[in-house]
């Protein structure tokens, strides 16, 4: 702890953001990460309060108060080293973490909390820009071979781990890029994708194999790599969307929200796609109040919708948190993110029950307030109201991993939700030597606990090849 005054004297500050009409005009991030000064200030806000509970609110653990303390000392390279010993990729996490962490901030209790994400944020570019993030590459190889399937943040982590202590690492990626939702999903302007390139170009110096377009259990048959590899980790995610069957579903103009995103991330990446899926000049109606939602509502307003609003099913929380009630955890509270900011409407309690149209497209949505009780919900009698609607964009989550294919020729079991099942011990799936991570073993989560799954697995996967390992959980 550098200042024992700091929460006393020093205020939260918020990185700040390009307003909301420059920002909408492309498709780059607009959040500036904390100037060195700003940011030592914000970590002698860390009272080092003697448990940490920011650092068991964080999923992958970060040892929060040493590089809040390290970087109000100014000592950023120790910092970087102590962020990287426990989260492969806070540049990453710095920019779309939700911050759990500062949910769980004793200074939260009766304050603002320390704004950990920020301090993060701060961190890992400057150890980008300081070309102090160099390739770890192993001092021996060990001969085996493991194969990842799934380049998201559970697989890179993984990769990366494994890599690290001299395995032979393919990654096995369908996508043509390495990414997974991170690539294609999260809008650029909320993370900038040249980010996992420079992460890409590390690994590749470490080590790891990156293969595209190659979808296991569709054209390469997954027995191919069970018997070529040593060990396989399935992390191919939670893919398949929760679907809306009312009445019009079929209509042209309502979509899944990851047939919208990514392909605005392959044109920003530089693609061109025919007859791509736009907003603009229309009346978007986003249906489902989560980040999904929230990054369709940023993109439909960057391609110039004629106006956009969002429906959430459950009622509208409450600005504040009962802190007492929810402290150290993870409060229910409404959130307006900074897509939010750039112009939409949002409605809760919503129920949308068809869709109209003609000739085959989507005109107007039909919906009715609903009521919640006890859990249960109920439509308000003759609530029923009508929207134009020229583009629905169905973003209600995801009810886990797509079925058949990989998950079938492998013959792991699953658990009582479809996930792959495993436990997070070994994160070992019932068929020998194949592990799982990240979303497909966990269902539909966070950047940060992908990271961690990836990394857990790592040293399970490790153990198993090896007898004994020396990687961290
Ligand atoms: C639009 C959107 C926005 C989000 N925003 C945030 C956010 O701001 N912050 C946050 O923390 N979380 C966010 N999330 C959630 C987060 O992205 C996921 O929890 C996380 O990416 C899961 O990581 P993963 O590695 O398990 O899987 P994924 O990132 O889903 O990656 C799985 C990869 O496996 C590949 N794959 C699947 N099957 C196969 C196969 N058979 N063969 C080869 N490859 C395969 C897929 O193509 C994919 O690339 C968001 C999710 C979405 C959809
Ligand atoms: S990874 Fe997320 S939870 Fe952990 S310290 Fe960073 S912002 Fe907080």
């Amino acid at each position: 702890m550098g200042k024992v005054t700091g929460f006393l004297e020093f205020e939260r500050l918020h990185e700040a953001a390009d307003q909301p009409q420059e920002r909408l005009k492309h498709w780059r991030e607009f959040i500036h990460p904390l100037t060195s000064e700003a940011a030592g200030i914000q970590g002698a806000r860390c009272m080092d309060c003697g448990t940490p509970f920011c650092m068991s609110g964080c999923p992958v653990n970060n040892i929060i108060p040493d590089w809040n303390d390290l970087v109000f000392k100014q000592d950023w390279q120790q910092a970087l080293d102590t962020l990287h010993s426990t989260n492969n990729f806070p540049e990453f996490t710095g920019r779309v973490c939700p911050a759990p962490c500062e949910a769980a901030c004793t200074l939260n209790i009766n304050s603002a909390p320390v704004g950990i994400k920020s301090i993060e944020h701060a961190i890992i570019d400057k150890g980008w820009e300081s070309g102090w993030v160099v390739p770890q590459p192993p001092a021996k190889k060990t001969g085996k071979r493991v194969a990842v399937i799934g380049s998201g943040p559970a697989g890179l982590a993984a990769a990366q781990q494994l890599a690290r202590v001299g395995h032979d690492v393919v990654v096995f990626e369908k996508a043509d890029r390495i990414g997974g939702l991170l690539r294609y999903g999260i809008p650029d302007f909320k993370m900038e994708k040249h980010l996992i390139d420079r992460r890409m170009s590390q690994m590749r110096a470490e080590g790891v194999e990156f293969r595209v377009n190659q979808d296991i259990g569709g054209a390469v048959p997954a027995k191919k790599l069970v018997d070529e590899f040593d060990a396989v980790v399935m992390a191919g995610g939670a893919e398949k969307p929760r679907d809306l069957p009312v009445p019009g579903r079929d209509l042209a103009g309502v979509h899944y929200a990851m047939e919208f995103l990514p392909q605005q991330n392959k044109v920003v990446a530089g693609d061109k796609i025919a007859g791509q899926l736009k907003a603009t000049g229309k009346h978007v109606v986003v249906i489902g109040g989560g980040d999904t939602g929230s990054d369709c509502v940023g993109t439909s307003n960057r391609h110039g919708a004629a106006s956009v609003m969002q429906f959430e099913l459950l009622p509208q929380p409450p600005e504040q948190e009962n802190k007492p009630m929810v402290w150290p955890y993870w409060p229910v509270k409404l959130r307006t993110s900074s897509s939010h900011e750039e112009g939409c409407q949002r409605d809760w309690a919503v129920a949308t029950k068809r869709f109209e149209g003609k000739n085959g497209k989507v005109e107007k949505l039909v919906a009715a307030r609903v009521e919640w009780k006890d859990g249960q919900m109920r439509e308000v009698a003759g609530s029923e109201f009508t929207i134009k609607a020229d583009l629905v964009l169905l973003a209600m989550g995801f009810t886990g991993p797509v079925q058949g294919g990989l998950l079938e020729q492998l013959g792991v079991a699953k658990d009582s939700r479809g996930n792959v099942k495993a436990d997070t011990d070994k994160y070992q799936t019932s068929v020998g030597k194949v592990f799982t991570a990240g979303d497909m073993r966990r269902g539909q989560s966070l950047i940060v606990w992908a990271i961690r799954e990836g990394r857990q697995c790592a040293r399970s996967v490790d153990e198993f090849l090896m007898g004994s390992t020396e990687l961290p959980r």
